[in-house]
């Protein structure tokens, strides 16, 4: 199974709208069908305690290194955390992967994500 996590704080800064995110995971699911890959599951905070949406300013458990995001997809979709890993460019990535107490969080400096996830999933 494969969610994707993602801190959207542009969402309570008014950099843009949830509407466009959603438009966003819509594109990336279009262009991985075109190679028989989907995403499961969209999890995103929209929030940031310093935003200018005061809808969507203020302090969540879900905007990574807090592990809400995870901790809600594992849920919802019955995984496991112990046998899931988490890739991610930024430390705060890793922090959420260590917080919700999955089996590892690899950071992605970048470069080619699929050799990135080869190599992470060869350490099981
Ligand atoms: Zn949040």
């Amino acid at each position: 199974m494969t969610v994707v996590v993602t801190n959207q704080s542009g969402i309570a800064r008014g950099m843009y709208t949830a509407q466009h995110v959603d438009a966003l995971h819509d594109f990336m699911q279009r262009s991985l069908s075109q190679i028989g890959a989907h995403i499961d599951a969209f999890y995103y905070c929209p929030h940031h305690p310093e935003g200018a949406v005061a809808e969507f300013s203020v302090t969540c458990d879900c905007r990574k290194p807090k592990p809400g995001l995870i901790v809600r997809a594992c849920k919802d979709l019955n995984i496991n955390p112990a046998q899931s890993i988490l890739f991610g460019d930024n430390k705060r990535d890793i922090e959420a992967a260590q917080a919700a107490g999955l089996r590892a969080g690899i950071f992605f400096a970048g470069g080619n994500l699929f050799d990135a996830v080869k190599a992470g999933l060869e350490t099981f």
